[in-house]
């Protein structure tokens, strides 16, 4: 199991190579662009090259890159899901430019609209999105802390799975969404071995390309995305440890995005931790 951290890239995209080594990540993941902007600039001919260098020498990887905040494919308002499609186009053509695993996204919220017209919104984005951007770049869904009529529940990531059917398309698993949204109560050894069967029947455990590994501040199914370090929250460590034992879960990359015991962005205390407990 490769343990890191989402890390900084200002300065440069290589720099997020550099703050990924300092706190001893061995995979990462990135902004492709300032995440509160529709906008996403192509990096450079010579910035690719100076961060595929650095990526390189480093040994480091799978890389992720993380959309911008403001993506909702499940939109009601026909121009936000267009911005969203833009968006998420640019960003999967910078993880191809980057070289990168792919592109991380929230399913999104459908608001007051009834959640199936919600579903079908995000199936006809992600199409256009994959049609787009030709290329080896996978497109990752990560599931919602819920409420306020998000979509990324277990039942409807499994219906767009179905629906897309495409190999570039996977799943991201946030340990603490999937808490705080009520999908799982306790992180104890026999809940976390059901509920990954069921997964695993509905979608397939294979699917999930990558953990993002937050405690939670928040009480179960509080539908209130807080992320904690690791320990420090309702999840807990003996919770980490239970999900590092679930079959294909300890073979993916496992990425955090914590607080930091500090405060500074997730850290290499957080790392330490989790390595450990997870040995
Ligand atoms: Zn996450």
């Amino acid at each position: 199991m490769k343990i890191g951290a989402h890390v900084s890239v200002a300065g440069g995209f290589y720099r997020g190579v550099e703050n990924a080594q300092k706190i001893g990540a061995e995979t990462f993941q990135i902004f492709g662009a300032s995440p509160r902007q529709w906008q996403a600039k192509i990096p450079s001919v010579s910035e690719i090259k100076k961060y595929r260098e650095a990526l390189k020498k480093s040994g480091l990887g799978p890389v992720f890159i993380h959309s911008a905040y403001l993506v909702n494919l499940a939109s009601p308002v026909s121009d936000l899901r267009k911005k969203s499609i833009a968006s998420l186009t640019a960003h999967l053509k910078i993880a191809e430019a980057l070289g990168a695993f792919g592109l991380i996204f929230h399913v999104g919220s459908s608001k007051k609209m009834a959640k199936e017209k919600g579903i079908d919104f995000i199936f006809q984005g992600i199409k256009e999105v994959l049609k787009n951007v030709k290329g080896k770049s996978k497109l990752i869904l990560e599931n919602d802390a819920g409420g306020g009529g998000k979509v990324g529940g277990l039942e409807e990531i499994a219906e767009i799975i179905k629906k897309v059917k495409s190999n570039r398309i996977d799943i991201c698993f946030d340990t603490a969404h999937a808490f705080e949204s009520g999908m799982i109560k306790e992180y104890s050894s026999a809940e976390l071995k059901d509920f990954f069967s069921v997964w695993d029947k509905k979608i397939d455990l294979k699917k999930i390309a990558v953990i993002h590994a937050n405690d939670s501040k928040t009480a179960a199914a509080s539908h209130h995305d807080r992320h904690a370090n690791i320990g420090e929250g309702y999840i807990g460590l003996s919770g980490f440890k239970n999900l590092s034992k679930v079959p294909h879960l300890k073979d993916i990359p496992w990425i955090l995005e914590v607080p930091g015991f500090d405060g500074n962005g997730p850290d290499k205390k957080n790392i330490d931790i989790l390595k450990k407990i997870t040995k």
